[in-house]
């Protein structure tokens, strides 16, 4: 019965893990972009990421064919190659997608920054749906429906944003 429960757990339904995963791709698509000074990796440090971020990172760089180690403890972030370019730039996880385009002191990039910044509260919210999104499917094995209305209504006015935000020459 405990065996179980916990492959209920830990293995949610591939077509689960596809929506998921659909629903996070649609916030980091809403982010406003934000073009980093070539070479630099100034922030790119320890991170965290959710689960689903994971399945994405892990399923980008198996169709790439790149070579990843997680590792818990590091000062650089493992993904970074030897010319200080991160090798999963396109999966990268929602972190480091907020990282310079937050109105708060401790996401801004001291080098560039967009005219205008998203606000705090909108970058919370995107971290607690995707922490969601993850926990549920880990919990229920599905994203519960509320949870998707509410990346609907998130992706909206994310929206509004980037469509504001263009990065400074
Ligand atoms: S966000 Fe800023 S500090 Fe971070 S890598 Fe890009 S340019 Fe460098
Ligand atoms: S995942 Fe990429 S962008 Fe994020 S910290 Fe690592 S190297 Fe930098």
């Amino acid at each position: 019965m405990i065996n179980r429960m916990a492959s209920i757990v830990y293995q949610p339904p591939r077509e689960e893990i596809e929506r998921a995963k659909s629903l996070v791709l649609e916030i980091y698509d809403a982010i406003p972009d934000f073009e980093c000074v070539p070479g630099c990796a100034d922030c790119c440090g320890t991170i965290k990421f959710t689960y689903i971020e994971r399945q994405i990172i892990l399923e980008y760089a198996r169709k790439n064919n790149i070579k990843i180690e997680m590792v818990s403890a590091t000062k650089n972030c493992p993904v970074l190659d030897e010319n200080n370019r991160c090798k999963i730039y396109p999966a990268r996880p929602l972190i480091c997608r907020l990282f310079g385009v937050v109105d708060h002191e401790l996401l801004r990039c001291p080098y560039r920054q967009p005219k205008t910044l998203i606000p705090i509260d909108l970058a919370l919210e995107c971290l607690r749906i995707v922490d969601e999104i993850s926990d549920e499917l880990k919990i229920y094995g599905r994203v519960l429906d509320q949870t998707e209305r509410r990346v609907r209504n998130l992706v909206k006015r994310l929206k509004k944003y980037k469509r504001r935000c263009r990065v400074e020459d």
